[in-house]
């Protein structure tokens, strides 16, 4: 089990993603199907795909840090939809704010709050727009409170993992602000977001690795 986001841990954490995409990507795609273009699973997979071949050819000693900046730069330069640039961002500005060679609760929460600033700047979503940034915020403020409460990391990812998955289904009853789905107005309505969806999943996949 590990205690500090580590090498070890944020590839397993990369990889565990990876693989929820993989599984999950049909999912994702009915979602984005029903109130966006139906690609969303697609894209992701397509993206996380080449993130593994990516960090599979990074040297064994290579900081968690960079292992996302990696991720978030491969995501920006593989996925066309909005969902490539706003979760490259994501990992990108997280993996720079990383301390090395390893991160506690408070150091991932200060970081992947970053990475959801980037996303807000760059997407201009608050929360209630029915976008990924409603999975995101809940999951980053369960971060932070865990951090500060001196939660483990493992304990601290299980309720970001769970706030992802609350925030996601809340976006059920919500119109769309932004993104493709916003041109629907309130046709979006009804509808769980996929970007909100695959955040979760980004979440728990972050929980379970830090259970192995
Ligand atoms: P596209 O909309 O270009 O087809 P995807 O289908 O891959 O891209 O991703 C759609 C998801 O991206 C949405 O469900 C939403 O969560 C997220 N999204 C779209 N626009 C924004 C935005 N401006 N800010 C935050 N998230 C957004
Ligand atoms: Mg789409």
């Amino acid at each position: 089990m590990s205690f500090t986001l580590d090498h070890d841990l944020a590839l397993a954490w990369l990889r565990a993603a990876a693989a929820a995409v993989e599984q999950q990507h049909e999912r994702l795609t009915e979602l984005d199907a029903a109130i966006g273009d139906g690609d969303h699973g697609s894209n992701l997979r397509r993206g996380f795909a080449a993130v593994t071949e990516a960090l599979a050819a990074l040297p064994a000693d290579t900081p968690p840090g960079e292992l996302l900046t990696k991720a978030g730069a491969t995501l920006i330069s593989k996925v066309g939809g909005a969902s490539g640039p706003l979760y490259g961002s994501a990992l990108r500005t997280a993996g720079r704010s990383l301390p090395a060679p390893t991160a506690d609760p408070t150091a991932l929460a200060e970081s992947l709050r970053a990475g959801l600033t980037a996303v807000q700047k760059l997407g201009g979503a608050a929360v209630g727009d029915k976008t990924m940034v409603d999975a995101f915020e809940p999951a980053v403020a369960a971060l932070e409170r865990a951090a500060f409460d001196g939660f483990s990391l493992r304990e601290a990812a299980a309720l970001a993992a769970e706030a992802a998955e609350a925030g996601a289904r809340a976006t059920v009853p919500l119109e769309a602000r932004k993104g493709r789905a916003s041109y629907l107005g309130p046709r979006s309505v009804g509808h769980q977001d996929p970007g909100a969806t695959s955040t979760a999943l980004l979440f728990r996949a972050l929980a379970d690795a830090t259970g192995r």
